[in-house]
């Protein structure tokens, strides 16, 4: 065991419920593998249908005491936590590059935006205030309560685990919710079982995070359509996400839902190409690739098309690929095999229907080459699927309208980039691009704690962060008091 609780080589071998870690007795491993060395780094156990049920009996038992408490109350734990983020900061940095194959840049980012996060929940204690409402009724007196929806089940993904899971767990928390999280198999710890010993270390009550690692097609169907479960928080992809809102739904259960995207990086003639290069580089490459917002393509206008293919491939031939511990590597390994065979398959089948690998396109072992394809279309692999890769397609366009009409010929609509000379005509782009975020002369990897974030079309439902999280985490309660004798008509 380590002398610090956050890193990797801590003891892991347990699951979260009712304040206790459980052993994992005869529950199947699950071994958790660092995919730049692709060493065992630790194992935590699979937990069952039967630890699912415990857990929502404890976060349903604990719930109603802890949403009595006084909101201040519940917005120090948070405090208390973001204080344990700063003090193991290192660690979680270090957690995130060996579980996640994070490079330095986005592990930082993502400790500092869940740390955003903690804050951005502590703070919304002052937002749950009663309003008063005036009534068309003589004599009454309208009160509008905000109150917490219940029991939030969080279901998360790999890729940006810490993050993904504190942008539901904390705000959950601090709104008077207790939570049952169920971290992706491949980022048990930084996805879920760190948030348990951070919130435990912080002197959250008993019951009121419980975390269960799992796979998705063991317990994923009890994690989402458990009748204690009132919300269901799921990040993750479209196809997952469609069954587990369907699921939630079913016992009438809130799905907020934040699935894939397929993100367009707009360059027109006037834009500072210099500028769109960069943001290309950071919104294609951050994490591989491997990021819902992601630049997924590239769509620029034919007159300087050819200097920004050829910029933008010069810079990704350059970046440094290796493994993440490694502060000077830029771009780490891909989560598994799975994922690279389908991205490199992606690049072939585009290669196949004419594209140009203008560099990139192979693999050794979980390391993807930075890839740049020239001569792209719409309907290409690489282009009309979510690569979740760092695969940088290029496709021109010959005005604005083209431009918007290959931007939203997609079923997504998270995050798009638009990039121009004059900021009129971007915010027009930007009008018409059917996306949840769009951000001029920028590239869409952006997610700001205080901002609403999330996307239409099959992108998903509702919006975390922001005061948008209310909405999905809280519920109105209407009391009203008849302060005078009220006249009924009979
Ligand atoms: P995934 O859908 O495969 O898995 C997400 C989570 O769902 C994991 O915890 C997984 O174990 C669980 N799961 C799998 N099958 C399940 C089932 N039948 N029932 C319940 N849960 C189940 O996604 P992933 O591969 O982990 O992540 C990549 C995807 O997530 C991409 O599509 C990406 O765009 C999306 N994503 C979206 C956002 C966003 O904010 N919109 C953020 C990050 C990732």
């Amino acid at each position: 065991m380590s002398e610090s609780s956050f890193t990797m080589d801590a003891e892991w071998n347990a699951l979260y419920i009712d304040g206790e870690w459980v052993d994992a007795g005869d529950r199947d491993d699950i071994a958790v593998e660092n995919p730049a060395t692709r060493e065992t780094v630790t194992s935590v156990p699979a937990a069952t249908e039967d630890d699912v049920d415990r857990a929502y009996e404890a976060a349903a038992e604990a719930q109603s005491e802890w949403a009595d408490r006084p909101a201040e109350e519940r917005a120090a734990v948070v405090e208390d936590a973001i204080d344990l983020l700063d003090e193991h900061r290192d660690d979680i940095l270090q957690s995130l590059a060996v579980e996640s194959g994070s490079a330095n840049a986005k592990a930082f980012a993502e400790w500092q935006t869940a740390q955003g996060m903690c804050y951005h929940a502590a703070g919304l204690a002052d937002e749950l205030d009663t309003e008063t409402q005036d009534s068309m009724i003589p004599g009454k007196q309208n009160h509008v309560e905000r109150v917490p929806m219940g029991v939030v089940g969080v279901i998360s993904p790999w890729n940006f685990p810490f993050n993904l899971s504190m942008r539901a767990v904390a705000p959950a928390l601090a709104t008077g919710n207790a939570v049952v999280l169920k971290p992706a198999s491949a980022t048990p710890v930084t996805g879920g079982l760190l948030l348990a010993r951070l919130f435990d270390e912080a002197g959250l009550p008993d019951g009121l995070l419980n975390v269960v690692p799992g796979y998705g097609s063991d317990i994923g169907d009890r994690v989402a359509g458990h009748p204690e479960l009132d919300v269901m928080a799921f990040t993750g992809s479209t196809d997952v996400g469609k069954r587990v809102a369907a699921t939630a739904a079913e016992n009438l259960a809130l799905p907020a839902m934040e699935l894939g995207g397929n993100n367009p990086h707009v360059v027109t003639e006037d834009a500072d190409l210099d500028a769109a290069v960069d943001s290309a580089v950071f919104g294609s490459f951050l994490h591989q690739g491997q990021v819902c917002i992601s630049i997924n393509r590239h769509l620029v206008h034919e007159d300087v098309y050819d200097e920004y293919v050829e910029r933008l491939a010069e810079r990704a031939e350059n970046l440094p690929v290796g493994d993440p511990t490694d502060r000077e590597n830029v771009i780490g390994p891909v989560i598994d095999e799975g994922q690279r065979d389908e991205m490199l398959d992606y690049v072939e089948r585009t290669v196949e229907a004419g594209a140009t690998l203008e560099t990139g396109g192979e693999a050794d072992d979980l390391f993807v080459e930075p890839t740049v394809l020239s001569d792209a279309e719409n309907d290409m692999a690489a282009a009309c699927n979510e690569t979740f890769g760092p695969i940088a397609p290029v496709i021109p366009f010959a005005d604005d309208e083209e431009a918007v009409e290959l931007a939203n010929d997609t079923e997504y609509g998270l995050a798009a980039s638009v990039h121009a000379g004059d900021l009129d005509r971007a915010r027009d782009l930007a009008d018409a691009i059917d996306a949840g975020m769009v951000h001029v002369n920028d590239q869409p990897i952006n997610e700001e704690p205080s901002v609403p974030f999330g996307g239409v079309k099959a992108s998903g439902i509702g919006r975390y962060d922001g005061d948008a999280i209310l909405e999905e985490l809280t519920q109105t309660k209407w009391i009203s008091v008849q302060e005078e004798q009220r006249e009924y008509p009979f």
